[in-house]
């Protein structure tokens, strides 16, 4: 397989070869078209297997093709992660793999001022990447709403409910609007995961590395 038969656009496959990437992983082999098909997706994967392409290459692609401007204090697309320094890797990545596409991205973690992020996030941006407790305080400040997210990733959702995130994530979720794109990645998957995972996603895919 490669990146092309994927159904990735030329923007999206110079951005790879910049980056020096040949060949899919096997998790961007099996989840990069049913996620620019639009599908929700359950993913068991670690990082280190490409995860982040694997969900961040189809969403620049769906992004870039239904350019419509990021609602103000709201984002299009919604990446929650469990620590900052994953965060603002993923948001590096959809940087780098979305450069041309002139898609907005920024981070916004814990541990750290607010008001930047606020004004970050004021006129709206397409793709904000998250720690659950900070995106709440930013929306419990009136600064960020959810209410026009298209798509949610949920990475790593065993770290963060070890990290206690549950009732973030919980709260977060119903803010959300129900018709939206859901892609679910954890390293494992025992029950409390999977049935977290089962309320949140629609008739998924399910992959697996
Ligand atoms: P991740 O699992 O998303 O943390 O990615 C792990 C590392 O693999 C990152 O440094 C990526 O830049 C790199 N990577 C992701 N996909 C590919 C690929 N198809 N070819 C080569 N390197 C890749």
């Amino acid at each position: 397989t490669t990146f092309s038969d994927l159904g990735l656009s030329a923007p999206i496959l110079e951005a790879l070869a910049r980056e020096g990437y040949e060949h899919p992983t096997p998790i961007q082999a099996q989840a990069i078209a049913p996620v620019l098909a639009g599908r929700d997706l359950l993913g068991i994967a670690q990082t280190g297997t490409g995860k982040t392409a694997a969900f961040a290459l189809p969403m620049i692609q769906r992004l870039a093709a239904d350019k419509r401007p990021a609602p103000r204090r709201g984002c299009r697309a919604l990446i929650l992660s469990p620590t900052r320094e994953l965060a603002s890797q993923i948001e590096e990545s959809f940087r780098a793999y979305g450069r041309g596409s002139k898609l907005t991205s920024t981070v916004v973690f814990g541990g750290v001022p607010v008001p930047r992020q606020e004004r970050a996030v004021a006129n709206g941006v397409d793709i904000l990447v998250a720690t659950p407790g900070r995106l709440l305080d930013l929306i419990d400040r009136r600064s960020l709403s959810l209410s026009g997210v298209e798509i949610l990733v949920l990475d790593e959702a065993d770290q963060m409910l070890d990290l206690g995130f549950i009732h973030a994530l919980r709260r977060i979720v119903t803010l959300l609007p129900k018709q939206r794109q859901t892609l679910f990645f954890s390293a494992t998957m025992p029950t409390t995961i999977a049935s977290l995972a089962d309320g949140y996603l629609s008739d998924p895919v399910k992959v697996s590395v």
